[in-house]
Formats: structure tokens, C-alpha cells, sequence
């Protein structure tokens, strides 16, 4: 793959694309003083920084097509970005390139409660949609952990998920329509307002594309109805084995529950005394397993999950007995991985995928990795999907754990991998698992990923070096790693 080499940072580089952009946006929106541009020089993967040359903040669709169409003919390279919540990299800016920043990109144009469709510009918070849409009894079902912050515009490009996608779907599911501007400023609208569109299915391309094919200016999403009634079951187990079991006989039972979250016991003595959600600490694993939908088809559910539990090996079963009550079991899960910043200086979220019946044989040769590297791991994770997110706990002031973390990641990675999944559950590869695609995918595959990229971004400019490794890049594995946040075979040139 050769793609053009890129001017690298100087400071008349910079005033180029300021003064060109300033002709473009209001006042305050062109963003290039150190003070100004450092809170985006990472996203939620904190350990991989770079400060941008400059940031634009576009407040409606023009101003984007303008941006684009600059940077094209400047060849500077951007980086969308929403709230910075991504866990892989996704959002890091690079050090000559332009982030642009839908922040100020956040209206909700259209909520049409007789269609149940929201259309809404890419800044507007995930949880935002829910709670504009609760008082026609609607809400927006993909519910990442970080839905108080995270964007629809980052939701979409990362096909995001959460505890209730089992039941109602991944972003990809509950997208109708995206509008989105090429590298070229051109408009395009995949997907439509009805279930099916004629033509490629491009929009399902489009979602999880990491910001790499265009930037989303406008979504069309499906609002579900809200279910009369949602209980909780939590249930304990003294082997994680039995707990991964219990996960895949639920499912083969025929059960689709509403959620079916497990944590380790690391996981649960790190979020109990911080948030008390009544979690039994002395398990070595629990299992959050809700239903929701009519009343009589709740407690049906409820009693079926409970035998099947019981069966498994549940020691202990408890089950939320009113709202309240069953916010509270799941808001340990919910604030599990900012609780991990109470036992450990630094954590290390991995995100892979795997089938749910290789649950069990995974989380035992995690921990036999910790004793590998000397890290201990939480493992607080979307079961049902078989998605895991084992946090891997280190202090990054301890000369080489950053690294034993890294390669500890790496390695729980290449074993989803063994085990038939893949290295990408729901945080995309952004920077963070590019070299992981080296394992999991052939030239050809990589090859064909990056066809796609260019009939999209013919400039190559949108989100280079991230999620689709070049050939070079796969011949460096294993000799290349990101220390202290610096990549150390910077100086390659691009693809
Ligand atoms: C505590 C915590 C919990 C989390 N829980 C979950 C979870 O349960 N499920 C889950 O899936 N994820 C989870 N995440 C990860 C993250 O929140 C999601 O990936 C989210 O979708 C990112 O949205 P964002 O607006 O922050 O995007 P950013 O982080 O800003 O960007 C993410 C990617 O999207 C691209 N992008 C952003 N906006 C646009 C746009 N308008 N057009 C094109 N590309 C764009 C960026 O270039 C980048 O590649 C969690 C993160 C945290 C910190």
C-alpha cells in the first residue's frame, strides 16, 4: 500500500491550516495553542498521547464539507472525533494532522414518536436520545457503559454495544440511516428511512468504520418502546468455571435475556465498597442476568434463569424486587471500570470476542497469565455477547509494567483468536489492536479492508494508522511497541 507521504509538524505547517481554517469557522473554533489542543491529545486508552496541530470545532454540516475539502487540498490528515471516550485509540490525534471535533455538532433536529425514529447530528450524547425520547414512553437501546458521555457519531463509527444489545442489537441494528461527507466533501446518505435501502448494504460497511471512510453529520436512529417491567437476577458462583457454564446454558435453554453481565471477584471487591450495590464479594463470580418485557413474561423468564442458574451451580440467587432496586445491581457493573482506579494506579481495558461455550477455558488461562506477566486482571465483561473486558491492572510508574501489560493484552487477544473470536468486541482497533489484525487477518483480507478505504477517502487523509495495519507495519510486529506512549519506529513512513 502507497499512499503519500505526509508533511510532518512545523510551525509554518501550522499557520498554513490555522489560517486557512479560520476562514472557515467562527471565532474560538480553530484550536491550536498548546493549552487549547492538550485535552485532545488522547481519547479513554490514555497511554497512547499526541498532542494535534490544530482542532476545528464544525457546528453544522457546511463548516465539515469546508474542513474536509481544506485538509484534502492541504493534504492534512484528520481525525474525527466525538466525546474521546473510545477505549482503543480511535480518537488520537496525530502530530500533523487536524482533529475535528463534533462537541459543538450536538442538536437533536427530528424525534418522531409515531415513526419511534430519532434524527439527530453526530455530537448528540447516546444517553441524550434516550431521555429526549422517555416521555413518549421510547428509548434508544445501545447502551455503552459510557452513555453519559459518549456521542452517536462515536457510537456509529465503533458499531458500539452494551449490557442490552443481546436482546435488541449493536448500533448496526438500530441505525436507519447515516449521512456522511467524503474526503472529497461530498455528501452521501447510506441506509434510508425504511428496514431494507436499495443497493450494497453500505451502510452496514460504514458502521464500525472507525472514522477511517467519512464524518457522520447526521443519523437516523430506531427508538424501541420502553418494556413495562425489567427485573434483575443476580447470581453467585465459587468457581469461574461454573459461572461460564451457567452463561452458555442460559442461552442454549432458549432464554435471550436482557442482559447477561459477569464479573470476577476482583471486579466485584473493587465496585462494592465504592458504589454498594449488595454484591456478594465472597464469589468468585457473579452473573447479572435481566429480563424485561410484559409483566407476565418477566416473571416466566425469571423463574426459567433461575432453574437454569440453580442447575449451573448458583450458590446464591437474588433478584431485584423493585427499580430501585435493580438500578443498584447494575450500577456496580455500570462503574466497574472507574472503580479499578481505586485499587490500581493504572488499567488497561482489553476488548475481544469469543464463543460463549469457550468462556469458561478463556477466563482459566487468563489466570494463568497473570502469574505470567505479575499483573492481576478484573474480568467484568458482556457475557452473553461472549464480549470480554479484562482490565488488567498495573502501575505505570514500575519501570516495564506498562509494557508486561501490553504484551499481557496482546496475548489474551492471540488466544480469542485460538479460540475461534476476534480480537474486537465492541471498542474498535483504533491504535490500540492494530497489530493484533496482523494475527487475525491475511494480506488479502488487509489488503481487500484497505480497497474499501480508498473508494471511500481517495486521499488517503481520514484516520490513517489506525485499525488496518500496512504490510510494513505487520513485518514490524514483534519488534515494534508503543512505549510511554511513543511509537517507536515513528519515523516509518506512512503505509
Ligand atoms: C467507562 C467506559 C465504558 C465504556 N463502555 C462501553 C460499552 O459498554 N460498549 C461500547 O461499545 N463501548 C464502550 N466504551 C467505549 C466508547 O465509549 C465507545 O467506543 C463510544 O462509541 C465512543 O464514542 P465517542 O463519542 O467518545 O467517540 P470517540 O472516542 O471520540 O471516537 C471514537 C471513534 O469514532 C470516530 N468518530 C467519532 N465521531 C465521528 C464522526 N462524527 N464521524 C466519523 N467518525 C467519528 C473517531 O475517529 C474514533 O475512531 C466505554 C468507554 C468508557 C470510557
Amino acid at each position: 500500500m502507497n499512499a503519500p507521504a505526509q508533511p510532518r509538524f512545523t510551525l509554518e505547517r501550522q499557520r498554513q491550516i490555522v489560517a486557512a481554517l479560520d476562514k472557515l469557522l467562527p471565532a474560538g473554533c480553530v484550536l491550536f495553542n498548546e493549552e487549547d489542543t492538550r485535552p485532545y491529545e488522547c481519547d479513554g486508552l490514555s497511554a497512547y498521547r499526541q498532542l494535534p496541530m490544530v482542532v476545528a470545532l464544525p457546528q453544522n454540516e457546511a463548516q465539515v464539507i469546508d474542513i474536509l475539502k481544506t485538509c484534502r487540498d492541504l493534504q492534512v490528515p484528520i481525525v474525527p472525533r466525538g466525546a474521546g471516550t473510545g477505549l482503543s485509540g480511535g480518537a488520537m490525534p496525530i502530530a500533523d494532522g487536524v482533529v475535528v471535533s463534533t462537541a459543538k455538532f450536538n442538536k437533536i433536529i427530528k424525534l418522531d414518536p409515531y415513526a419511534r425514529t430519532a434524527i439527530v447530528q453526530p455530537g448528540v450524547r447516546n444517553l441524550a436520545i434516550s431521555e429526549a425520547s422517555a416521555p413518549h414512553g421510547l428509548y434508544y437501546a445501545p447502551d455503552p457503559s459510557s452513555q453519559i458521555a459518549c456521542t452517536i457519531g462515536g457510537n456509529v463509527a465503533e458499531n458500539s454495544g452494551g449490557v442490552h444489545c443481546l436482546k435488541y442489537g449493536l448500533t448496526v441494528h438500530n441505525v436507519l440511516r447515516v449521512r456522511m461527507i467524503t474526503i472529497d466533501g461530498d455528501v452521501v446518505e447510506l441506509g434510508g428511512g425504511a428496514l431494507d435501502a436499495p443497493g450494497l448494504d453500505l451502510l452496514a460497511v460504514f458502521i464500525g468504520s472507525e472514522g477511517m471512510l467519512g464524518i457522520v453529520t447526521e443519523v437516523t436512529v430506531k427508538l424501541v418502546p420502553k418494556p413495562q417491567l425489567a427485573r434483575v437476577i443476580m447470581a453467585s458462583f465459587d468457581d469461574v468455571v461454573k459461572g461460564g457454564d451457567a452463561v452458555a446454558n442460559v442461552i442454549a435453554a432458549g432464554i435471550i435475556p436482557a442482559g447477561l453481565e459477569m464479573m470476577d471477584k476482583t471486579s466485584s471487591r473493587m465496585v462494592e465498597p465504592f458504589v454498594k450495590a449488595g454484591y456478594d464479594t465472597d464469589a468468585a463470580a457473579i452473573l447479572l442476568c435481566e429480563s424485561d418485557g410484559m409483566p407476565e413474561e418477566v416473571e416466566e423468564e425469571i423463574a426459567r434463569m433461575t432453574e437454569v442458574l440453580k442447575a449451573s451451580g448458583a450458590t446464591a440467587i437474588a433478584v431485584s424486587q423493585n427499580e430501585a432496586e435493580r438500578l443498584k445491581f447494575w450500577s456496580g457493573r455500570k462503574n466497574a471500570f472507574p472503580a479499578a482506579g481505586r485499587i490500581s494506579p493504572d488499567y488497561y481495558c482489553m476488548d475481544g470476542t469469543i464463543p460463549r461455550k469457550h468462556l469458561a477455558q478463556v477466563l482459566v488461562r487468563i489466570t494463568e497469565m497473570e502469574s505470567k506477566y505479575g499483573l492481576r486482571c478484573a474480568n467484568v465483561f458482556h457475557a452473553g455477547d461472549g464480549n470480554l473486558h479484562p482490565l488488567i491492572l498495573f502501575d505505570a510508574n514500575q519501570p516495564g509494567e506498562f509494557e508486561r501489560a501490553e504484551a499481557f493484552g496482546a496475548d489474551i487477544l492471540e488466544l480469542c483468536v485460538e479460540v475461534g473470536g476476534t480480537i474486537t468486541g465492541e471498542h474498535g482497533v483504533g491504535i490500540e489492536k492494530i497489530n493484533s489484525m496482523c494475527v487475525q487477518f491475511s494480506p488479502a483480507e488487509r489488503e481487500a479492508f484497505f480497497s474499501v478505504k480508498r473508494a471511500f477517502d481517495t486521499a488517503f487523509l481520514l484516520n490513517p494508522d489506525k485499525a488496518i495495519p500496512s504490510l510494513h507495519r505487520c513485518a514490524e510486529y514483534g519488534k515494534m511497541h508503543v512505549k510511554r506512549g511513543q511509537l517507536k519506529f515513528a519515523e516509518l513512513e506512512r503505509f
